[in-house]
C-alpha cells in the first residue's frame, strides 16, 4: 500500500498552508541559483532542448545541442533537412525518429503561424507535435509565462514526501501545487524541488540528515 505522507503530515509538522512559506525561503537560500539544467540561448532552442529532454538526462540533451544549435540557428533550418539528417544529428537522446519528427512539424508551425517565433500560451504549446503538458510548461515558465508549475518524477516524489500533496497523477499534483504556492514562485518552485531531489531527497536514499527542510517534513527519516 502507498505510504501516505499527508496523515503524517498531520501528526508530525504544522499544517501544509503554513509550511508552504518556510519551506520556499529554506530551500531559495539552500539554493540560490536553482535554475534550469538545459542550456539553450534563445526561445527556438529552449523548446527544442525541452523536447529532446524526453526520457534522458539532462546532461546528455546539453551533448547533443552543443553541436546541434551550431548547426540549426533558426526554426527554418531545421526544415531544410531531410528527417534522417535530423535523426543523426539528435540521434544519442533516445527516440530520435519521433524527436525528429515532432521537432519538424513544430518548426513549421511555428514559421507558418507564428513568424517563426514560440507561442506563449499551454493551450499553443500543446497544439505542437510532441509538445505534452510538462513540455509546455517548461517552456512557459522559462520564457517568463509561468502558467503552472511543472511536474517531473522529482517535483512529484518531494510534493508527496514534503506532505504537499497526495495524489499520484502529475496533473493532479500540479492542481495541488497552484493552490498552495503564490503564483510569483511557480517557475522558481519546481527548480527548487528538482534542485533538492537530485541533490539531497533521492528517490531511494533520501539523506534526512543534512535536509535544509527537516524541520518541515512529514516523512523526514531519524
Ligand atoms: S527530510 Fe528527508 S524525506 Fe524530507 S525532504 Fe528532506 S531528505 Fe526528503
Amino acid at each position: 500500500m502507498p505510504r501516505d505522507y499527508t496523515v503524517e503530515a498531520r501528526r508530525r509538522v504544522a499544517p501544509v498552508r503554513k509550511r508552504i512559506g518556510p519551506l520556499i525561503a529554506q530551500l531559495s537560500a539552500e539554493y540560490p541559483d536553482a535554475t534550469i539544467a538545459l542550456r539553450f540561448e534563445n526561445e527556438t532552442e529552449l523548446l527544442i532542448a525541452v523536447m529532446l529532454s524526453a526520457q534522458t538526462t539532462d546532461v546528455n540533451v546539453n551533448r547533443v545541442t552543443g553541436h546541434l544549435f551550431r548547426k540549426y540557428r533558426r526554426p527554418e533550418d531545421y526544415l531544410a533537412v531531410s528527417a534522417s539528417e535530423l535523426e543523426r544529428d539528435i540521434y544519442a537522446t533516445g527516440f530520435y525518429r519521433q524527436k525528429a519528427r515532432s521537432i519538424q512539424g513544430s518548426m513549421r508551425i511555428l514559421v507558418e503561424e507564428y513568424g517563426g517565433r514560440v507561442p506563449r500560451t499551454i493551450e499553443e504549446l500543446v497544439r505542437l507535435p510532441g509538445v505534452a503538458r510538462k513540455t509546455a510548461n517548461v517552456v512557459a515558465s522559462e520564457l517568463g509565462e509561468a502558467q503552472g508549475i511543472v511536474v517531473d518524477t522529482h517535483v512529484r516524489r518531494l510534493a508527496q514526501r514534503l506532505g504537499l500533496s497526495r495524489e499520484q497523477d502529475p496533473v493532479k499534483i500540479e492542481r495541488d501545487l497552484i493552490k498552495l504556492v503564490p503564483r510569483e514562485h511557480w517557475r522558481l518552485f519546481s527548480h527548487l524541488l528538482i534542485w533538492h531531489g537530485r541533490r539531497v531527497c533521492d528517490a531511494r536514499h533520501p539523506a534526512c540528515e543534512g535536509c535544509c527542510v527537516s524541520d518541515l517534513c512529514p516523512s523526514r527519516r531519524g
